[in-house]
């Protein structure tokens, strides 16, 4: 396909509907999106929104870019997921970032290089703590060595945030995609987001200048690994809110048309409820992911609780929200390539990923005895 010229005057979401909306499904059994479409999104702005414009972003504010994240998540949850990727990347860069690091990648993620971030390990996936990556300060330079598994975006990136132990803490470097010692292999066959160019990444020896290496250091990973991880957080929560519309839009639809025993599926209780429910899940986590752009707009300190509170239900409605619009269809979304078959596998990875619903489930319950105790 070809992209052609982006309109100046094209707003995000349009521009998402033109290039993304056509080709979705065939992306997602390709296994890939084309290069020229990830090009054009990340040169458009859009993979990570709240970049602000004096580094060439679009400067959407914490719920503008929510509602265009919702976006992406109707359409289709692995360019969504890059959406999440980039712009976990560039929130690092402004939480943490020195200025020079924000003046030097913020425009260059904001107007057409892209970037994955690398937390999980073989062997640390819910605990990250157990990760063996190494990040060592060389003095003007530094070493990186490690393996990273399943690196969203990973395929596509000219830029990794890598997380790796330093001293008795975390660090987090910057690591452009084509220096020596760095091996990206695409991950075969995921089950879901199954365009989103999953891959492992081998570090061996890699050195570089220390410029990349972003400040803090040493800090606690449960301090800065969790800051990031929330932004994605408050992104999927969004990400999730589109698949539900999603899923909804395709179910009513069905259920207007589809008779059975005389008349229409939406007529029928037991189906009525799968669509009544599935919409009270919509609202509410509307209303959830609202008032956690907020919190982000504000900096409150609840801000990475409120993301926290979001990304679980969120999770958790779009797997149900998929899977009642799966039993609406019955046959008619029986097949590989209908948007709900799609949704049924991507959204069952929500509840994996940026915390799993167990983990997320933990610290649900560590806010609760703060809260209550
Ligand atoms: C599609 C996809 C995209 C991903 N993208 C990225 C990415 O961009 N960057 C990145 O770094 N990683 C990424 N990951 C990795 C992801 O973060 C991990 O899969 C996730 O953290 C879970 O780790 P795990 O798969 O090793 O499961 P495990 O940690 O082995 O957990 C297995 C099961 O045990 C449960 N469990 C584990 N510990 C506990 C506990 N203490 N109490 C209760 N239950 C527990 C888990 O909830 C889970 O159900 C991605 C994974 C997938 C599938």
């Amino acid at each position: 396909m070809t992209t052609g010229a982006v309109p100046a005057d094209e707003s995000p979401e349009v521009l998402l509907t033109r290039l993304v909306a056509p080709h979705a499904d065939a992306w997602d059994r390709a296994g890939a999106i084309p290069d020229e479409v990830v090009r054009a999104l990340a040169a458009a702005g859009v993979l990570c929104a709240e970049v602000p414009g004096k580094w060439g972003g679009l400067g959407l504010d914490p719920l503008a870019h929510g509602r265009l994240t919702a976006h992406a998540g109707t359409l289709c949850a692995s360019v969504r997921s890059l959406m999440t990727s980039q712009a976990m990347v560039a929130w690092a860069l402004t939480r943490w970032g020195d200025a020079e690091q924000r003046e030097r990648f913020l425009p260059r993620l904001a107007t057409g290089a892209t970037a994955a971030v690398a937390f999980s390990e073989a062997g640390a996936g819910s605990d990250l703590g157990a990760m063996r990556t190494t990040v060592v300060d060389q003095g003007a330079t530094v070493r990186v060595d490690g393996a990273k598994v399943w690196t969203t975006g990973g395929t596509y990136a000219d830029l990794v945030l890598v997380f790796g132990r330093h001293g008795d803490g975390t660090a987090m470097v910057l690591v452009p995609t084509d220096t020596p010692g760095l091996t990206v292999t695409r991950r075969p066959d995921p089950s879901g987001c199954r365009a989103a160019g999953h891959a492992d990444l081998r570090f061996d020896g890699v050195v570089l200048d220390r410029s990349h290496l972003l400040p803090g250091a040493g800090a606690p990973l449960s301090f800065v690994g969790q800051s990031v991880l929330a932004a994605g957080r408050l992104s999927i929560a969004w990400g999730c809110l589109g698949m539900i519309r999603s899923c909804l839009r395709e179910a009513v639809r069905h259920a207007r048309v589809r008779e059975q025993f005389g008349q229409p599926l939406y007529r029928h209780q037991l189906v009525a409820r799968h669509l009544g429910e599935t919409r009270a899940a919509e609202q509410s986590l509307l209303r959830l992911c609202e008032h956690a752009s907020r919190s982000w707009s504000e900096g409150v300190p609840e801000m990475f609780d409120a993301a926290l509170v979001a990304k679980h239900v969120g999770a958790t409605a779009a797997a149900s929200a998929a899977s009642a619009a799966a039993q609406v269809l019955a046959s008619a979304g029986a097949r590989d390539g209908h948007p709900v078959a799609r949704a049924l596998r991507d959204a069952k990875l929500m509840e994996i990923i940026e915390g799993s619903n167990e983990i997320c489930q933990l610290q649900l319950a560590e806010q609760a005895m703060g809260v209550y105790a």
